[in-house]
Order: structure tokens, then sequence, then C-alpha cells
């Protein structure tokens, strides 16, 4: 089983550009990858530009990305306008589902757009504590990825990486424990069984209140593939340590 991952640093609506550039110099500085780990930054869309260019260790991703080219979408991103300046793009975070009221066909539609322009996508799926209570967990996993891969070739399947994010750990401090994270990204990669071959080539994201201290235990389970990081990636001290974890699992 390959022991590969990608540590991605979701910032939200965090750091103007000033910020945004001190930080990338700095992380730049202060860690070292192997190329057994792929590092990426999720920055504001007006950061983007002055930073994507900072530092061959850390890659760049837009928080979202509209399905129309161009027209009277106010407030959206387009795929024009990011091309040539991210490579990744972030779908279906729980808070654009959740604040944003963004639904499974608008997530698909986003999909096969980044898909369309080349980038990759890291699709966000993950249940709320109400359906975790209810024991509603695997059939709302089931349910999104159904619904946000509705349509998809193989080939464009294994494109795409998955961030399982159980929406009652993201930023409440609360993590899954590595058992349960494990099971959900056992699950996940069960249901892409169904839809690809080698389906352990596709990379399962875990998310959600994960910091230096639970991303050993998190990053060892042998279906979590990599972090996807709010609060703890906001800070050059948290966020290069999980970096640094995740190199030694990696070697
Ligand atoms: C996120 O925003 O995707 C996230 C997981 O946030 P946090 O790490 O703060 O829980």
């Amino acid at each position: 089983m390959k022991r590969e991952f990608i540590i991605a640093g979701n910032w939200k609506m965090n750091k103007t550009v000033e910020e945004s550039i001190d930080f990338v110099k700095e992380l730049d500085n202060k860690i070292e990858v192997n190329d057994r780990v792929k590092v990426l930054i999720f920055p504001p869309f007006t950061s983007i530009y002055s930073i994507r260019n900072l530092s061959d260790k850390i890659k760049i991703g837009s928080q979202n990305l509209f399905y129309e080219e161009k027209g009277a979408y106010t407030g959206e991103i387009s795929p024009l306008m990011l091309k040539n300046l991210v490579d990744y793009v972030l779908i279906g975070h729980s808070e654009r589902r959740g604040i944003f009221k963004e639904l499974d066909s608008d997530i698909n539609k986003k999909i096969k757009t980044a898909l369309k322009y080349k980038f990759n996508p890291v699709l966000c799926i993950g249940e709320t504590l109400e359906q975790r209570k209810e024991g509603e967990t695997f059939e709302r996993i089931k349910k999104q990825i159904d619904e946000d891969l509705k349509g998809l070739k193989e080939q464009e399947i294994k494109s795409i990486i998955i961030a399982y994010e159980p929406i009652w750990a993201i930023g409440t401090g609360e993590t899954a424990t590595p058992a349960q994270a494990q099971e959900v990204h056992g699950f996940i990669r069960e249901l892409l069984n169904e839809k690809v071959e080698n389906p352990e080539d596709i990379f399962i994201l875990y998310g959600g209140s994960v910091k230096p201290e639970n991303s050993f235990d998190l990053l060892s389970q042998k279906d979590i593939n990599g972090a996807l990081i709010g609060g703890a990636s906001l800070k050059i001290d948290s966020f290069s340590a999980i970096i640094e974890i995740s190199c030694k699992i990696a070697k």
C-alpha cells in the first residue's frame, strides 16, 4: 500500500495578500519535503496571483470554481480566470454546502467543469452530527459520492482527490478518532471500487480539526492519504509540524 500524502491547507476567508506572501515564504524556508508528500494551499482568490510562483514545494489551489465561463454571476470565480494560476480546486466544502446552499447537483457540475479545464478537483464530503447520531453516515457518504461523481468516466474519477470531512469535526476542535476516520475512508474506497479499477490509487484525505497532536495517528491509518486542514494551516508552526510528521510516515 502506497504511503504518499497530500497535506492541504484551506485558509478559508483568512489572510490578506501581504500575509499570504509572508506565510508562503516562511513556510518554504521551514519545510523539507520528499517526493512522497505534496503540500497544497487554498488561499483566498485575492492572494493566488501573488503567491503562485513563490515556492517549488507548495502548490496552490482555489477554494471554489463556478461552472460557467463568464456572465452575470456576481461573486463567482470562472475556470478561465483560474486557468494557469492554480492546479487544484476545492469543490463542495461543507461551508459552501451549508452556508451557500450548494447542492450535490451544483457540485457535480463544478466537478465536470474542473475536469474539462484540467484542474485537479478536491471533492469534500461528510456527514453532520445529526446524521452520525442517527446512524446515517454511510448512507450520506454514498449519496454524495454517487451524486457528485454522476456521469463521470472511470479515468475522470481516478483523477479526483476526495476529502472526507465529518462536518461535526470542522473547526470544532473535535476530531474523528483514527478508527472512526478509517472506517469511513475504507467505506469510500469500497464505493470507489465499484466505479474504478485500482481504487487504492485515489487519494482520500481526512479533514476535521487535524493538528500536530493527532496527525500521526490519523495519517497512519491505511486508507488515509493525507489531510485537509483549516485552523492549523493558518500558523506556520502547526502546519509545518503536520508536514514534517507526514514526511516521516511517507518514508
Ligand atoms: C476545513 O476547513 O476543511 C477544516 C477541516 O477545518 P479545521 O481543520 O479547522 O477543522
